[in-house]
């Protein structure tokens, strides 16, 4: 499957021997590298030599973005300055930018991660790589880029927006594969519907990074461009960049680069390893990173391992797409919440639009209630209003365990927004 960027293991015997070592790399070089990390594992009484087994990562100390905007700009630097190359950045929660800083190992890394994703995608040398994601601080536009000489495609980087000169490159230049946010791909799926450009395109596959998409964006861009392949790439700017696994070409989740971290999937609430399958916080732990290595970064991402060989023949374990993010977790009824999965369930009944809010209240009698706002699709069609509303009340009960109350709206009703929509009303009392 893999010919010029396989896995550095080939069994999971192997890969847990391959993690191992890496993780007692990692925190010896953390140790002896960066202030950061010789604090925080001194005062969790750790000493590089206490790595012996997998296992003891559970006693390592969290890291977290908090942590990061606390010694700004260099936080977690462990290589001495002659040695970095690069930094990145991105923004942060609390206002200071993450800042991360990049060996030529770092870097090169990096690329054969991204490369290796290129590899599950299906590219070949002849593909004319068109990027439209940003470049400068961000790791995209740069990422995908250097991934794409790496691996030997031909890289045209045009850079975010601009529809009128993607469009015309798609055609001048025939480029094959298109790398952009969802709500690009959208637009550019538009765009070239409203003109009658289809049959003008070469484009074969479409990489998608950085924010999630629908199961009805992903139709209009199949649709309106003519492709099949419309592939997912994951990662953050703290973990290299974009470039750390691909969704699976049988859609059987995202396979994920486990020789180069390792992924655990924690309760957000208890810091404990959740149930196989069940939902948790991503927390990365890096197994070669020189200039800004991770132990147990907590990302705030949501999602759960998939078990199991899968059917496309990759070896490398999966997770599955990200279900939202850990500040958004309510508990309900004991149970806990994710918007995300109120999403999935929405996303596979037909007749429903893309906005939702979740409302949450206490009835007179002090029990938690939900109502669940949905709005009808534009395109009309679906099912009548009564079995629509049962069917979002099965799917939540079914998926989620809770019951609830569904309001249906007209097109159009609820807010949007450019940039993060709320969706979730919390009302409740707790005094
Ligand atoms: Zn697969």
């Amino acid at each position: 499957m893999f010919k010029r960027f396989p896995p550095k293991i080939t069994t999971s015997e192997a890969l847990t021997a391959h993690q191992l070592a890496g993780l007692q790399w990692t925190v010896q070089h953390a140790f002896d590298y960066s202030s950061f990390y010789r604090e925080h594992l001194t005062a969790a009484g750790i000493t590089p030599g206490d790595i012996t087994c997998l296992d003891d990562l559970r006693r390592l100390p969290f890291t977290t973005a908090a942590d990061l905007a606390a010694d700004y700009p260099f936080a977690l630097r462990a290589a001495p300055f002659d040695d970095l190359v690069r930094i990145h950045a991105s923004s942060g929660t609390t206002g200071k930018r993450k800042v991360l800083c990049y060996t030529r190992k770092d870097i090169a890394d990096w690329q054969d991660m991204f490369a290796r994703c290129y590899e599950l995608a299906g590219l070949t040398c002849q593909d004319r790589v068109q990027i439209a994601v940003g470049y400068g601080l961000w790791t995209a536009g740069i990422g995908f880029q250097q991934a794409c000489e790496h691996f030997g495609a031909l890289a045209v980087p045009v850079g975010p927006g601009n529809l009128e000169l993607q469009t015309a490159f798609l055609i001048d230049l025939q480029s094959t594969v298109f790398c952009c946010t969802a709500s690009m791909g959208l637009l550019l799926a538009e765009e070239v519907q409203r003109r009658g450009l289809r049959d003008k395109l070469n484009l074969k596959k479409i990489i998608l990074g950085a924010e999630r998409s629908s199961a009805a964006m992903l139709d209009t861009m199949r649709h309106c461009l003519g492709i099949d392949e419309i592939y997912d790439i994951t990662g953050l700017t703290e973990l290299y960049g974009p470039g750390a696994g691909l969704s699976c070409r049988e859609d059987n989740g995202i396979h994920y680069w486990a020789d180069y971290y390792i992924l655990e999937v924690l309760n957000p609430l208890t810091l404990k390893p959740v149930a196989p399958g069940e939902i948790g916080e991503m927390v990365f732990t890096t197994l070669c990173k020189e200039g800004a290595p991770l132990i147990r970064y907590r990302s705030r991402d949501l999602t759960r391992l998939l078990e199991g060989p899968c059917p496309c023949g990759c070896m490398l374990p999966r997770h599955d797409r990200i279900l939202g993010r850990s500040d958004d977790v309510v508990i309900f009824r004991g149970v806990n919440i994710y918007p995300g999965q109120i999403d999935e369930v929405l996303r596979q009944i037909p007749g429903i639009g893309s906005e939702y809010q979740l409302l949450l209240d206490h009835t007179p009698d002090g029990r938690d209630a939900m109502l669940v706002r949905v709005e009808r699709s534009r395109n009309g069609g679906g099912p009548p209003d009564e079995l629509l509303t049962r069917l979002i009340i099965g799917g939540i009960k079914h998926t989620m365990l809770v019951s609830c109350n569904v309001e249906l709206l007209q097109p159009g009703t609820l807010p949007r927004s450019e940039g993060k929509t709320k969706r979730v009303f919390d009302r409740r009392c707790f005094e």
